[in-house]
């Protein structure tokens, strides 16, 4: 009998694992609780109107030839057995195995205040993306129709919490949707009544960039007319809006962009786990004490030679996807093994709204336009297939000449609500 690979999660890792085993003489099981793949860098543009879901997201099973040895299954992993080698499943019951990847990604973190999840929304998956787009055009529309000035200051106010790229992008991209696209659109909304905060508990923000590119990406943020707010630590999240300290900044709208855990795959599997709940692994991927057990991409924590952990990133997770496929393979074949895993770091980016980014490639430093077209032509070409490349690109061409979003329409029959209890009162 073929030996059994099982993959959980479909993500950056899971995907490239899987696509590194085609071919292989193995059985592949490629698990995940969604039916799509999702390229998140552009998560943050489906939330801010610019672009469409299936833009950026491309159905699974869609990616494998049908008479490939790679099986999809939707469904959702709720425990694994490692001494019967057995992974349990929501609807599928019991999947055996030979080889395990885990490639479950991460979560964001509260830090402890799960009690803010219900006032401030995560980018995460599509429907994070898709609730924020519904929240951000709904605070609008009601905005238009309230009369008491403080109310609507409070629906016009979005606050983003965390100054890494997550949170720059986002806040720099609802600037863009408001304060340019949208507020065209409504006879009764000023420009200056839209307020976009960017919140930064640290000293600076992207502190993963040299001071200097920290300080051209705030440049261009207060240029968009986003207000940041460095040295800023959130004390609560409600209904109201975000406290800082003891001063609150009313607002409908808040994101949560600050920091991530990993998803619980480490107490699956009795794994030690790092900081952030993430497996810590070997020099080749490996579950300590568990050889055929693996954990790649945001789940994993891995050493690098300088002892730092690997970064959070895309690049992370698919090179650790196909190096862990490559060393299944000579497994398999009685081959000599690759060497430890080397992350090859092509350097990382962040945009700043419609026309600028920062880049650093190591002792190449970008930044302003040129940052912005090379961050737009390595996205495009990241992009999972043919299709999401060309309909990305005639988005972004489309809205660069005319500003305008392509997917502003509010669907849902229940368009979210923002009155405050004590706002409905007075109300009644
Ligand atoms: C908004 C945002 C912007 C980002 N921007 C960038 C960027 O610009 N550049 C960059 O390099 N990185 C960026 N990242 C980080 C990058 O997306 C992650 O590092 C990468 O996705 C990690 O890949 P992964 O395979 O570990 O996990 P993921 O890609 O998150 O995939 C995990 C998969 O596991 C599935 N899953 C989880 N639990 C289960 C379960 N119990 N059962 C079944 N399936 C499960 C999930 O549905 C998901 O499909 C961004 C992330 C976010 C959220």
């Amino acid at each position: 009998m073929q030996k059994r690979v099982v993959i959980v999660g479909a993500g950056f890792g899971g995907l490239a694992a899987a696509k590194g085993l085609v071919g292989a003489p193995v059985d592949v099981t490629l698990i995940d609780r969604t039916n799509h793949h999702l390229f998140q860098p552009l998560l943050y543009q489906v939330a801010t109107a610019a672009l469409n879901p299936s833009d950026i997201a491309a159905a699974t099973r869609s990616l494998f030839a049908p008479r490939d040895n790679v099986r999809v299954l939707m469904d959702e992993v709720q425990a694994i057995d490692s001494a019967a080698q057995k992974v349990k499943t929501s609807e599928s019951g019991e999947l055996p195995f030979d080889y395990l990847i885990l490639a479950t990604g991460a979560d964001y973190s509260f830090f402890g205040n799960d009690q803010w999840a219900e006032h401030a929304a995560v980018v995460k998956t599509m429907e994070d993306a898709l609730s924020i787009r519904e929240r951000l055009l709904a605070a609008f529309e009601q905005a238009e129709k309230e009369p008491d000035p403080a109310e609507r200051a409070r629906l016009l106010t979005c606050v983003v919490v965390g100054g890494g790229p997550t949170g720059v992008e986002m806040a720099g991209a609802i600037a863009e949707l408001g304060r340019t696209s949208l507020v065209a659109d409504y006879r009764y909304i000023k420009l200056d009544e839209i307020r976009i905060v960017l919140v930064e508990a640290g000293p600076r923000i992207l502190t993963a960039f040299e001071p200097g590119q920290s300080e051209q990406a705030l440049k261009a943020l207060g240029n968009l007319g986003v207000e940041v707010q460095l040295a800023a630590s959130v004390s609560n999240i409600d209904d109201r809006g975000v406290t800082i300290g003891d001063r609150l900044i009313p607002a409908a709208n808040v994101i949560w962009s600050a920091g991530t855990k990993a998803r619980p795959s480490a107490a699956w599997i009795d794994a030690a786990a790092a900081r952030n709940g993430s497996i810590i692994v070997e020099p080749d991927c490996s579950v300590p004490g568990q050889p055929t057990i693996f954990a790649i991409g945001d789940g994993a924590s891995y050493q690098d030679t300088d002892g730092k952990a690997l970064p959070g990133l895309a690049p992370v997770a698919k090179q650790q996807g196909r190096y862990v496929a490559k060393l299944i393979r000579a497994r398999l074949a009685g081959a000599p093994l690759p060497g430890p895993f080397k992350y090859r770091n092509w350097g990382m980016m962040a945009v700043v709204g419609r026309s600028k980014a920062v880049a650093d490639f190591g002792s190449i430093k970008l930044s302003g336009f040129v940052a912005w077209l090379t961050w737009s032509l390595v996205h495009l070409m990241l992009l999972i297939d043919f299709r999401s490349r060309s309909s990305v690109y005639l988005a972004w061409s489309y809205a660069w000449f005319t500003r305008d979003r392509i997917a502003r329409l509010l669907t849902r029959k229940s368009v979210p609500n923002f009155q405050t209890p004590s706002a409905q009162e007075k109300r009644i």
